[in-house]
């Protein structure tokens, strides 16, 4: 299990990149949303789809 963000800041496509807990990329931003903890990346894009209408794994992180 790992614990998954949205960082708050769209990429320039317009999609919104999901990371996990420590990733050096995920800024420490009061407004990036939690997702919770997850068994793996999948259910964790599943719920940030109910945030956003695009999602993205970290490509760094591997979220
Ligand atoms: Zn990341």
């Amino acid at each position: 299990m790992a614990f998954y963000h949205i960082n708050p800041k769209p990429l320039p496509d317009g999609s919104y990149e999901v990371h996990k807990e420590g990733c050096g990329l995920l800024v420490p931003d009061p407004e990036r949303i939690d997702l919770g903890s997850h068994a793996d990346v999948q259910t964790a894009l599943d719920k940030a789809l109910t945030f956003h209408a695009r999602v993205t794994p970290c490509v760094h992180c591997g979220a």
